[in-house]
């Protein structure tokens, strides 16, 4: 079928024309926005999201109106692609960010375009303490654009073996504040926003809409899944950090795939709020997370979508273990199958 394509803001110079007619075979705007995408690899990094949908910063149109991405487009349809005028996904890189991310913009497939994903992109990150923190450090470094950090509280001296973005000058104060402090000396161009805040059924929603990333390093089981049903709600993918004592268990949530509801359909009863932590088991927590988040938001390497990573850095064995949906999750058997 014959379908004219027009381009405008950001995308129109990305595609390099304002216009074009195609003739594509019969299927959904879904289907049609991945031709484009193979269509024009330069611009792929615009029109799709982490994983392979229609990108949700860009705002799609047929025939002069909001169009569902999986509806089958009508013939002759004219489909009008454009990216918000409030930021956008094209993000050139300074020279200076040139030289700070230049280490790791050789990593294969990485290379400057992973680079202007990760400044474009926003992850949430639910706490910033031995995990969080780690996770968070990592991401700032690596150059991501925006953190949204929750976490409530005041530094306490139990906290200091483990959350090394605190100080022992600022017990007593709030941790979000040093925690920002301390990341934008590390990297002055991060944007961040800080809610004072422990992730909960109230706030979850609002806050993972804002992110394209969702990091889960609290240690209650009630916030890990409060976060999971908004991040399944919203199809936004969710990497979640867990340890105790010595193990360490990292898994990722991608729309469709099985979430942390299916692997724990209720909170383990046993569970307590104060366990044995070193803070670099913590760290390696949230160091493996920020690898995850990094393949997401840049589309490279293997993430743990359809299983769990199983750490027990007390005998150094690592070992993968296969995740699968329960079709009687509560959170996750409404949306649909991703295979
Ligand atoms: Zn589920």
């Amino acid at each position: 079928m014959r379908i004219t394509v027009q381009y405008l803001a950001q995308i129109r110079r990305a595609v390099g024309c304002a216009e074009e007619i195609l003739d594509v075979p019969d299927g959904s705007l879904a289907d049609l926005v991945r031709h484009l995408a193979v269509k024009h690899p330069d611009a792929a990094r615009l029109f799709l999201g982490p994983t392979g949908e229609p990108s949700r910063s860009l705002l799609f149109f047929v025939n002069d109106a909001p169009f569902d991405a999986a509806a089958k487009l009508p013939a002759n349809a004219i489909v009008t692609i454009l990216t918000p005028m409030a930021g956008g996904s094209s993000v050139p890189l300074s020279e200076e960010e040139r030289a700070t991310y230049e280490w790791q913009m050789w990593v294969p497939h990485f290379g400057e375009e992973g680079q202007r994903k990760l400044k474009a992109a926003t992850v949430l990150v639910s706490r910033i303490g031995g995990v969080g923190g780690a996770l968070a450090q990592q991401l700032a470094a690596a150059g991501v654009g925006k953190l949204i950090l929750a976490h409530a509280g005041n530094v306490r001296a139990s906290d200091l073996n483990r959350q090394t973005l605190m100080s022992h000058a600022g017990l007593g104060q709030p941790r979000l504040g040093q925690a920002a402090r301390r990341l934008r000396e590390l990297n002055p161009r991060l944007e961040i926003e800080e809610i004072p805040e422990n992730i909960s059924p109230d706030n979850a929603r609002q806050l993972v809409a804002q992110a394209d990333v969702v990091a889960s390093c609290a240690p209650l089981f009630s916030e890990r899944l409060a976060l999971n049903a908004a991040a399944v709600a919203l199809g936004k993918p969710l990497v979640d950090c867990a340890m105790y004592d010595f193990d360490v268990q990292i898994l990722t949530v991608i729309p469709g795939g099985p979430c942390l509801q299916c692997l724990y359909p209720e909170p383990p009863a046993a569970w307590k709020r104060e366990f044995p932590v070193f803070g670099a088991v913590a760290a390696t927590a949230g160091c493996l997370g920020a690898v995850e988040v990094i393949k997401t938001l840049s589309g490279i390497g293997e993430r743990l979508d359809r299983q769990m990573l199983l750490a027990d850095l007390g005998s150094m064995i690592f070992r993968k273990l296969p995740r699968s949906r329960d079709p009687q999750c509560r959170v996750c058997s409404t949306s649909p199958m991703s295979d």
